[in-house]
């Protein structure tokens, strides 16, 4: 499998809204609750979690879709691609999907969660699975544990 070399640039489908990364994730992610099935228009959404201060947009201006919550899922406001999302209250990552990415051969999904939404078939290689969601006091284990692989 190829290794992710940074910096990563990536953008949109139409190119509009180009990005770069110049920091590993903190951890990787399959989610499939529903709402990520609806908003990616398949079975479930793929998450890679980059230092806010690793993170810059490059070109163009997302904009705000999804649910305009807490959360703020931002999209290509010509291609309407989804594109990130910055969770509600914690402002240290950004949530990219790693599909943007010129180059995502290198992702795979460390946890996978919802799996107590997700279609029937849906499968993905996640060394850890979670109905719902981790409890917050696993995360620190879990991101120890990403970051020795
Ligand atoms: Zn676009
Ligand atoms: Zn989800």
């Amino acid at each position: 499998m190829p290794s992710l070399k940074l910096p990563a640039e990536g953008g949109c489908r139409c190119g509009r809204v180009r990005l770069k990364i110049s920091s590993k994730p903190l951890l990787t992610m399959a989610c499939h609750c529903t709402g990520c099935q609806t908003m990616s228009a398949s079975a479930y959404s793929l998450s890679a979690a980059i230092p806010s201060d690793g993170f810059e947009i490059t070109q163009g201006e997302p904009v705000i879709g999804g649910l305009h919550g807490e959360s703020k899922h931002y999209f290509c406001g010509y291609c309407m691609t989804w594109m990130f999302t910055r969770p509600e209250g914690l402002d240290w990552f950004v949530n990219l999907r790693p599909t943007m990415l010129d180059e995502p051969g290198w992702f795979t999904p460390f946890i996978e969660t919802w799996t107590s939404e997700k279609l029937p078939w849906a499968e993905t290689p996640a060394v850890h699975s979670y109905e719902a969601l981790p409890a917050f006091e696993d995360y620190e284990g879990l991101l120890a544990e990403f970051a020795q692989l």
